[in-house]
């Protein structure tokens, strides 16, 4: 949570209470006055108080706030159906958020000024863990999940680096990790979904039933329908995890080395970074190896062959679940520390390989220190044959590099997010320009435009499945899109 986050208690204490909605007026009625129309009845709560709304205008980056009528506190399924209808029925925008000022996105993604929010950390149910597969409420955080599965030893396959993101959050956007090279992103792993339309309909969809929804859904950035459950592959996982932590100098060696391992799968992830290095960048491979007690990796095979610096290999041993969940303590420094209410004006991108290197050399070269304010700088590759999902849109190449400027603005200052901002735009176009494609969860403001060369060959396919499921236009506005 952030430091400007706001508890549950303290929104329901605050919370006004409407029974009606005025067309005429646009404004929410106490009364059944004449010409409003009666809100639906609710296991959960509609909430209109300044408080509530204030929190739902925020969210990880702090760079735009779009404040909402209402926040729909669901009570159930139900709620979101009811809610997603009466929105159709009167022309208000609707969209899904993680959690009030908890939400991810770094640019106003699940913000909504002329309508409601729906905070889905109410629907937070884990209904049932088998053995290949878990059933969730999209508000679960894939943190909750692991807890849940790890003690029959199983996990998703592929985890963000950061797990208090929720399912539904991520199975809007992708979901990437260093397993990535091996399974695909979370999209690719999700096997059935439950979602509500912009038709106000809920279906159950997977690969077998309602395909075109359940493709148009998975990746579809909330613009189709509300994913309210999951189903999400579980995979069996050894207890304990080797991390090998090495530098290179030199980015052409780093790149070879990491394709060569996603290729030759001797690791189980693969991620990299650029790091800050005597007053220049060096960049660091990480590689994960899972394994059983009695059975530890063995060091000297999964190390060969590579070209990193010698003198700066670390090797750290820690349980799974431990090496899922690395983040936290960084995220909790972040957080006393207050820098992690700072804005985060993120730039995360897609680059081709045939072009990667240059391209890294290129952004990396006009990206200062004050630039990032001390965020990481992620670079790693996967294999795009393992990825697919039809609205994630990736360059055409056999690897991908995923290539992210995580920056904090500092000074959280107007003009310097905005220049920020305005950077990632440049970046953009040159990104644009070699055939690379924006992982969208970021802040680079696009024009319709560019949405459509972003989804380019699939942007009809997009809007043909935006007629058929939310012909209305109701659904996540904050995107940007339509
Ligand atoms: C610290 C940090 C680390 C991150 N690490 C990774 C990473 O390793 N890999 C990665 O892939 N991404 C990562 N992300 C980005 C993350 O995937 C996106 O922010 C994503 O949007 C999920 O965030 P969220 O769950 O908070 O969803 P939100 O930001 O609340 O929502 C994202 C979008 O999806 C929509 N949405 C939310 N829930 C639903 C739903 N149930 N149905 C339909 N639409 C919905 C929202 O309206 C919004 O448009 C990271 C972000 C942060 C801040």
């Amino acid at each position: 949570m952030s430091s400007r986050t706001v508890s549950r208690r303290t929104l329901l204490q605050g919370a006004l209470v409407a029974v009606a909605f005025n067309p005429m007026s646009r404004s929410w009625a106490s009364t059944l006055e004449a010409g409003a129309v009666s809100l639906p009845p609710l296991d959960g709560e509609l909430l209109m108080d300044t408080t509530s709304r204030t929190a739902a205008s925020e969210d990880f980056g702090h760079i735009l706030h779009r404040t909402p009528w209402a926040v729909l506190v669901p009570g159930s399924v139900k709620d979101i159906v009811a809610m997603v209808r009466f929105a159709r029925r009167q022309g208000l925008k609707i969209a899904a958020a993680r959690g009030l000022g908890e939400s991810h996105s770094t640019f106003g993604q699940s913000q909504v000024t002329a309508g409601i929010v729906i905070d889905m950390s109410t629907l937070s149910t884990i209904h049932e863990v088998g053995e290949d597969s878990a059933w969730v409420d999209a508000g679960v955080r894939w943190h909750e999940l692991l807890q849940a599965s790890l003690p029959s030893g199983k996990s998703p396959p592929v985890l963000t680096d950061y797990i208090e993101l929720s399912i539904g959050g991520t199975l809007s956007a992708g979901g990437i990790g260093g397993q990535a090279f091996r399974w695909g992103l979370q999209v690719d792993n999700v096997l059935e979904m439950d979602v509500v339309t912009g038709r106000g309909e809920l279906v159950r969809c997977s690969r077998w039933r309602e395909r075109p929804l359940f493709d148009a859904v998975r990746s579809g950035l909330g613009q189709f329908g509300i994913i309210v459950r999951a189903r999400v592959r579980l995979v069996e996982v050894p207890p304990r995890a080797r991390t090998y932590i090495a530098l290179y100098n030199d980015l052409h060696r780093f790149m070879e080395d990491q394709r060569r391992l996603i290729e030759d799968g001797r690791f189980d992830y693969v991620e990299g970074s650029a790091v800050a290095s005597n007053g220049g960048r060096a960049y660091q491979l990480e590689g994960v190896k899972y394994f059983t007690p009695g059975a530890e990796p063995h060091d000297s095979r999964l190390l060969a062959g590579l070209g990193y610096e010698p003198g700066t290999l670390q090797v750290s041993d820690g349980s799974y679940f431990d090496f899922a969940n690395r983040l936290a303590p960084l995220v909790e420094l972040l957080k006393q520390l207050g820098v992690w209410g700072f804005p985060h004006p993120w730039l995360d991108m897609f680059v081709p390989a045939r072009s990667a290197e240059s391209f890294v050399q290129e952004v990396l070269s006009q990206t200062t220190e004050a630039d990032m304010g001390q965020g990481p700088i992620l670079l790693y590759p996967f294999r795009a044959s393992e990825l697919t999902t039809p609205f994630l849109r990736i360059p055409n190449d056999r690897h991908v590099f995923l290539f992210s400027l995580l920056r904090t603005a500092i000074p959280p200052t107007p003009e310097n997010v905005a220049s920020l901002v305005q950077k990632n735009r440049v970046i953009f176009d040159r990104l644009t320009a070699i055939g690379g494609k924006l992982y969208p969860v970021d802040a680079v403001p696009l024009s319709t435009a560019d949405w459509r060369r972003h989804f380019h060959p699939a942007w009809e396919r997009f809007e043909h499945a935006k007629r058929r499921y939310d012909p209305d236009r109701i659904l996540t506005p904050g995107q940007g899109i339509f």
